[in-house]
């Protein structure tokens, strides 16, 4: 391990506690104008894990040496990211990824900042905890070509509008 000094960044957006960890690291590449891929190499993060067809939204659980590196650089208690973490069982291949887009944008912590949530990767999940409401679907495609969240949240309304147009013209 090379023996780098770290400087913290000098803006760092917090973990949402119910936050993926891959919401949370393509919010700093976001902050930055990276790709989530850029960002891991230009922090010398070591390389960059192999992920699922769903690319970096199902992040994989990250070495606790490297969560430590996130820590110093985001200026954070190691335990919020430890607590972010993809469990190891859902990193699993998927046609498709569930969510509930009012959750989504609507985060009651902070309405800047949206949030993909961790338990929306759990691939048993089919309802929305806070709403009770079936969740919508996005093709996993879509976070695979997303450089980052920024990104993967103009993909999604973009998605969503195509999608709505479509059952229009079906209906009529
Ligand atoms: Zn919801």
């Amino acid at each position: 391990m090379p023996s780098i000094s770290l400087r913290p960044w000098p803006v760092a957006p917090r973990p949402f506690d119910e936050e993926a960890f891959g919401s949370w690291f393509g919010r700093i590449a976001s902050r930055y104008q990276l790709s989530v891929i850029q960002a891991w190499e230009i922090n010398q993060l070591g390389t960059f894990p192999p992920l699922t067809n769903a690319g970096w939204i199902l992040f994989t659980p990250v070495p606790e040496s490297t969560l430590k590196i996130l820590a110093t650089l985001a200026r954070l208690d190691v335990d919020r990211l430890t607590r972010i973490q993809t469990p190891s069982d859902w990193m699993v291949d998927r046609p498709n990824l569930p969510y509930c887009f009012r959750c989504l944008v609507l985060n009651p912590v902070d309405v800047t900042a949206p949030r993909w949530k961790r338990r929306w990767l759990d691939p048993n999940i089919k309802v929305c905890e806070e709403h009770g409401t079936d969740l919508e679907c996005i093709p996993a495609s879509i976070p695979r070509r997303a450089r980052n969240m920024n990104r993967l949240l103009s993909l999604v309304s973009e998605y969503r509008r195509r999608l709505r147009e479509t059952t229009w013209f079906k209906r009529y």
